[in-house]
């Protein structure tokens, strides 16, 4: 797809032509206050003190990189497998990377005096890192929730209630995600003195889709430097599933002036290629046409869309997936080939996570199993030599009422 123009990616914001700022003149003011209190906070060494003691004794940084040695053995005996390493986000405090990001803007929060902070969640995963570092650093807190993700993420609703946040039902649209975010805006606009929006992924308006990713690029730091003292070379490639993109982002970032190591995006290929069924923007070749370049929520960038530029529904097993839209420097690195985007189905994710469970015995977050199904599917094209990473964004708590339907259905 060729856009008419082009901008360097050295524009603060763009990344090619993606990106940007497509907000209501009224957010402009809060955009331009949030850019400013994040370039001053990246140089200032108490802001960096506080983040980085932040990760390290409420978050557990670092986490471990993980030899999957069972996960690798039972792969090469079905030909050519890859040496695996797992990233293990999943041992974040709340369970997933999203607690990174979390910690950095609720300090943003704090340095611009906004007593209050919004966020919108799909899998609550966001809601719940959010209720959770506002209850740490004493803010108030408002998440909004589509009330099908509710359902389906009950738990974590109960955890941000318990956190002290209120937590908001979201009824229109396809009641995920992307309304939660439409709300979350209503409310912002309304509150911007008070209240800052806290972003959950690489997405929206400048500057949040750079400063989210700075605050979780502290995974590919730690996985670079973890890889070379174990294996004294860098990966071959680098595996992460793609939502709004973030856990992805967060690993690449570090990895990208290395041209050896390829980047590899995974996608919810959810039950189909049809629009509607899957939440694939980039996976064109495999089939998934829906996506176009468009703005949504602030961005310019790959946005599943209908003939008449309707913004199209979504589906996929995994809340944390179900999004219309992908994190614009994502749009560029697949434009550039620089990274590699594909979709896996709802039943390979199930399938990959219950291998997970047997060989590793760890329980993945149903995100991240798409990232692991990804390695799976590409093993033929593996050879021995290869040294794969896969970031383990979260663990599998919250998705235990879906594996046990799935396992119910196939004993
Ligand atoms: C939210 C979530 C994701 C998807 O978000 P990204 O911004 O694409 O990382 C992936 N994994 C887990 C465990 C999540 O909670």
């Amino acid at each position: 797809m060729v856009s008419q123009f082009t901008i360097p990616a050295t524009v603060p914001g763009r990344f090619g032509p993606y990106g940007g700022r497509y907000v209501p003149e009224t957010l402009m003011v809060p955009l331009l206050e949030l850019e400013r209190s994040y370039e001053v906070a990246k140089s200032d060494p108490e802001f960096q003190a506080r983040f980085n003691d932040l990760l390290k004794n409420f978050a557990g940084r670092p986490t471990p990189l993980q030899l999957a040695s069972r996960l690798t053995a039972y792969l090469a005996d079905s030909g050519n497998g890859p040496k695996i390493y797992l990233k293990r986000e999943d041992l974040l405090h709340t369970g997933a990377h999203k607690i990174n990001n979390a910690i950095g803007q609720g300090l943003l929060a704090v340095q611009m005096k906004k007593p209050r902070v919004i966020a919108e969640t799909g899998a609550g995963q966001h809601g719940v890192a959010t209720a959770t570092v506002a209850a740490h650093l004493g803010l108030e807190c408002t998440v909004y929730m589509g009330t099908e993700d509710m359902a389906r993420q009950a738990l974590n609703v109960s955890r941000m209630r318990m956190l002290g946040a209120e937590v908001i039902g979201v009824e229109s649209g396809s009641r995920t995600l992307k309304d939660a975010i439409n709300e979350a805006m209503r409310d912002w606009v309304t509150n911007v003195r008070t209240t800052h929006y806290l972003l959950g992924s690489v997405l929206g308006a400048h500057p949040y889709p750079t400063m989210v990713r700075d605050f979780h690029s502290c995974i590919g730091r730690e996985a670079r430097a973890q890889i070379l003292a174990a294996e004294k070379r860098l990966p071959t490639h680098l595996f992460a599933c793609v939502g709004g993109g973030s856990n992805a982002m967060g690993l690449f970032h570090e990895f990208l002036k290395d041209e050896s190591v390829k980047m590899v995006g995974i996608e919810a290929g959810g039950r189909g290629n049809e629009l509607g069924e899957h939440a694939a923007r980039l996976a064109a070749a495999q089939g998934f046409t829906g996506a176009r370049p468009g703005v949504l929520q602030g961005t310019y960038t790959y946005v599943l869309q209908t003939d008449d530029g309707q913004i199209a529904t979504t589906h996929s097993v995994s809340a944390g997936l179900d999004y219309p839209a992908i994190g614009p420097e994502h749009a560029w690195l697949a434009d550039q080939h620089r990274a590699e985007y594909s979709a896996v189905t709802d039943a390979a994710a199930l399938d990959a996570a219950q291998l997970l469970a047997r060989t590793e015995g760890i329980i993945p977050a149903l995100e991240s199993a798409h990232a692991i199904a990804g390695v799976i599917e590409r093993t033929p094209q593996f050879t021995r030599e290869d040294l794969v990473i896969i970031n383990l964004s979260g663990r599998g708590d919250k998705d235990m009422d879906t594996y046990s339907r799935s396992l119910g259905e196939k004993p």
